[in-house]
């Protein structure tokens, strides 16, 4: 499984950088670059919802289970995610869209 790293802070499932969530799915269906993909797990953790989510969490993981859309990304292989480690970016993330996977690469 990939090492992720993640700098979205405001993520409910963030820990130290970490992400708790167990699995992940990034978004970027006809993405070229990295701003065209985002983490569509992503919860704002002041958020009503984010809150009632709050004890189901699990801990923060370096490995994690990567689901991605992305399919034009190098490392992408039938939606399954294969680079060692990657960034997942948004530091000012109040939503999904604010998010990135920093890790992309286009195929061509
Ligand atoms: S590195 Fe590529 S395949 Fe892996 S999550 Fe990021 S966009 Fe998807």
């Amino acid at each position: 499984m990939t090492v992720l790293n993640c700098s979205a802070t405001t993520c409910i499932y963030n820990e130290n950088s970490l992400c708790s969530r167990g699995e992940i799915e990034v978004r970027g269906d006809q993405a070229h670059r990295s701003a065209e993909t985002c983490c569509s797990s992503f919860r704002d953790r002041n958020s009503q919802a984010a809150k009632n989510m709050a004890e189901k969490k699990h801990c923060g993981c370096e490995r994690i289970q990567i689901d991605c859309k992305a399919q034009e990304c190098t490392y992408n292989e039938h939606c399954k995610c294969t680079a060692a480690a990657i960034d997942i970016d948004g530091p000012n993330a109040n939503k999904y869209e604010d998010t990135q996977c920093g890790t992309f690469v286009c195929k061509h």
